[in-house]
């Protein structure tokens, strides 16, 4: 049994950190110091850990003051079995989004059985719980297989902590603690950003023989999207729903008196399982194709964006059973297998071959004015994943 004093007083640690992604907020410091803090806690707890960094903020030009403040690191520690079991991997960002409209972003404050403040919830309330079971994994008796322990950087932006990750430590099955309000959750979507550009022709508004109207050209590709996004309603993943597609931002035009040169159009199609970057590619290419056939001055031009794959884990593999059993046991017969909506770092960790869920504890305002995360369900992980360990890591490899 985990004290309650000691994981309110942990979460509220890290919680008081700001650890806003640098690359997704102007101003952000990044996880320079909230890594510091884990690796040490790793440290403390027995395990062989490490900072390291995985270089400043991507964007071009960053602001003086970014530069001097932001810092992008991982906190790995390595809890070592004895060897002939299977290895895990706890993995856990440790940036979160922006606190703009927050009144208290960082206080930590504690009431109700609640912990307050910025990432509670997503996710430090979860790295908490990790590195609570890793603490009492290393005082108990010694597993047979490894158990990692990883606090990665930009998960909110690119994943570059998660990628910088991968290419040295690789384990036989990881368990992402992202929000889940203790359901074990093997399946989400993915997701490709596109842009897409009309081309029309400038001319006085009073001279319609001359001018090409570029936002009416996109106003046809907006019509095709809207029947793209009915068609895909229609084909049903049977736990995550119909795969979508939406317009993000739009734009174009110079005045009221002429007709537009150009519109710029950045849509995004969120992806089932099996479906990538090339299937909205090719959605796409359909509609504006159809679109030029019927008009020989409909000009158009296409840009794929950034993507990234759905998480599909069978219930079968063997981390789903052993996490499924390790609920059960703590918390019940009544865990319950499940899929959520939002992108994950698990995604990237599964297309790298290594199977993974999420499981994390619940509460509410992902990404919203006031969030907070269940003290007692931080504790129930933490028991949860220890269990998890001791069942997956001691089972021959
Ligand atoms: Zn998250």
């Amino acid at each position: 049994m985990i004290e309650r004093s000691r994981i309110e007083s942990l979460l509220a640690d890290l919680v008081r950190i700001e650890s806003i992604n640098p690359d997704l907020v102007e101003g952000g410091s990044g996880e320079g110091e909230i890594a510091r803090l884990v690796a040490d806690f790793l440290s403390r707890a027995g395990l062989e850990s490490s900072c390291r960094g995985i270089g400043p903020a991507s964007r071009a030009k960053p602001s003086p003051e970014r530069s001097r403040r932001a810092s992008r690191a991982n906190a790995v520690g390595i809890l070592k079995g004895s060897g002939g079991g299977r290895s895990l991997m706890f993995n856990g960002h440790l940036d979160t989004v922006g606190v703009a409209g927050m009144a208290e972003p960082f206080s930590g404050r504690v009431e109700g059985g609640r912990l307050y403040g910025r990432g509670s919830q997503d996710m430090k309330g979860g790295v908490a719980a990790a590195l609570l079971a890793v603490e009492a994994l290393a005082r108990g008796a010694r597993l047979k297989g490894d158990v990692v322990f990883a606090g990665v950087a930009d998960e909110e932006y690119e994943s570059k902590g998660t990628r910088a990750l991968l290419k040295e430590f690789r384990t036989d099955a990881a368990v992402v603690m992202e929000p889940t309000g203790l359901e074990v959750v093997t399946a989400h979507k993915g997701f490709v950003w596109a842009e897409v550009r009309t081309l029309g022709r400038a001319a006085h508004g009073s001279r319609p023989e001359e001018g090409l109207d570029a936002i009416a050209f996109m106003g046809r590709v907006l019509g095709g999207i809207e029947r793209l996004e009915n068609e895909l309603a229609r084909r049903r993943h049977p736990s995550l729903g119909g795969g979508s597609v939406h317009a993000s931002t739009i734009s174009g035009g110079q005045e009221f008196s002429s007709y537009p040169a150009e519109c710029k159009l950045r849509v995004e199609r969120r992806l089932l399982p099996g479906e990538n970057s090339q299937t909205f590619e090719r959605e796409l290419q359909q509609i504006l194709s159809e679109l030029s056939a019927a008009d020989e001055a409909f000009r158009v031009k296409l840009e794929i964006g950034y993507s990234a794959l759905a998480l599909e884990t069978p219930p079968a593999t063997s981390i789903v059973r052993a996490l499924m059993a390790s609920a059960e046991k703590v918390l019940g017969p009544e865990v319950r297998l499940g899929a959520q909506s939002f992108w994950t770092d698990a995604a990237l960790l599964s297309e790298a071959g290594i199977p993974s869920v999420l499981f994390g504890p619940g509460g509410e305002g992902l990404h919203s004015a006031e969030e907070y995360v269940l003290v007692e369900q931080v504790a129930q992980c933490a028991e949860v994943l220890a269990e998890c360990a001791r069942e997956f890591c001691n089972a021959r490899a």
